[in-house]
């Protein structure tokens, strides 16, 4: 699919290499289409050995396995879960699943993620009121590492586990740990905009054996160890299927030549866009840390320039150029209006400036230039 100017240029499309279709083709052959099967086994191999992390169960969707790591920790209903207010709802949707209540946190401005000084003014709060909360739920947004060192050490002080949603930010690390191996359990995303993708798939990830075994377990409908089908507990199906596995290792093939060309767009766009006043690239790097860039991001600095992030979507709009706002801080939803917020002014301010520009790895000089004229004509 290469784009000829009048081509509809999208955000973030899939980017498929040659061997998806291999391992898709393997699976129909040897009539493995379900249930779990080699791809699945190798899919989370795969993960595994890039990762470094010791054990993985992948599933239908990083949604399922936030709701299943949750889980994992202890959270159940009545109970209170950290959340960063800038992310995408899917983050904090599975508390609600189990009758828990986000209480929202605010980012800091570096790395657009969340606060440790608002986190630990929240966490001491919640105690004052009673309620120690029962997980922190630690996003790497647009996959830019957060404030690792300093949020680990607040979520230890207080003994609050750890889940790392690292939907974003696959191939992504601080100090050349991958993301997503830093929390108690840590979550993967492979929808279709994602940097690599199944067409919709996750994965749930962890040191901790035990932990994934139960995952396992409550994906495949929580079956006893019996001949029949007994259930002692509530299971979901939350598989991913032997044929989707198959896409997933083609795509694993290639996850660090993706890294690299997200990285790569980034960078251009830094290096000729720089020149127009009030336009700002963003979130940066934390000391040790290495994004995967998986949506290039700006800001418009309102003191710098009239133009504002909706006329500017409006006008690449025109151009056949998709872009899109910054996620919508939780706090300012309708779904999460009576759920506690610790700051606000950071993500809030990140939401009326921001915009994300096309990034997707399959993206070629032109589409760049294409991108780069249009926004100039907006903003130059
Ligand atoms: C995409 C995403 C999810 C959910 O993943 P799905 O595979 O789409 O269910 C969760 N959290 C964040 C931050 C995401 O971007």
């Amino acid at each position: 699919m290469r784009s000829q100017d009048h081509d509809r240029l999208f955000l973030s499309p899939p980017h498929l290499g040659r061997h998806e279709l291999n391992y898709v083709h393997k699976a129909i052959e040897d009539n493995w289409v379900a249930p779990a099967g080699p791809n699945l086994a190798g899919f989370e191999k795969d993960l595994c050995e890039y990762t470094g992390v010791s054990h993985c169960v992948a599933l239908s969707s990083g949604t399922a396995a936030i709701h299943l790591g949750l889980l994992l920790l202890g959270v159940g209903a009545g109970d209170e879960v950290l959340c960063p207010s800038f992310t995408f709802v899917a983050t904090a949707n599975p508390i609600t699943y189990l009758g828990a209540r986000p209480v929202f946190v605010d980012s800091e401005a570096q790395t657009w993620n969340m606060c440790p000084d608002r986190l630990r003014e929240a966490i001491t709060d919640r105690i004052a009121r009673g309620c120690t909360p029962k997980a922190l739920l630690l996003v790497h947004l647009y996959g830019m590492p957060a404030r690792l060192p300093e949020l680990l050490r607040i979520a230890a002080e207080y003994r609050i586990p750890v889940l790392e949603d690292a939907a974003e930010a696959l191939g992504a690390r601080f100090e050349g740990r991958l993301l997503g191996t830093f929390g108690d359990v840590g979550v993967f995303s492979f929808n279709g905009n994602k940097i690599i993708t199944t067409s919709g798939g996750g994965a749930l990830v962890s040191n901790q054996p035990e932990l994934v075994e139960k995952a396992r377990f409550l994906a495949t409908q929580a079956k006893d160890p019996a001949p029949y089908y007994q259930h002692s507990e509530t299971g979901y199906n939350y598989r991913l299927s032997n044929i989707l596995a198959g896409i997933g290792r083609g795509q694993m093939e290639l996850i660090e030549d993706r890294v690299k060309k997200r990285r790569e767009i980034y960078a251009w766009y830094c290096t000729h866009l720089n020149e127009l006043p009030g336009l700002c690239f963003g979130p940066s790097e934390p000391t040790g840390g290495k994004s995967n860039r998986w949506l290039s991001t700006v800001l418009l600095d309102p003191a710098q320039t009239s133009g504002t992030p909706e006329q500017l979507r409006l006008h690449l709009e025109t151009r056949n150029i998709e872009s899109r706002p910054l996620w919508k801080p939780l706090h300012l939803q309708p779904l999460f209006a009576e759920a506690p917020m610790y700051g606000g002014a950071v993500c809030e301010r990140l939401f009326d400036q921001g915009l994300c520009l096309p990034s997707g790895s399959a993206m070629t000089d032109a589409d760049l230039r294409r991108v780069a004229g249009a926004v100039r004509e907006a903003l130059g």
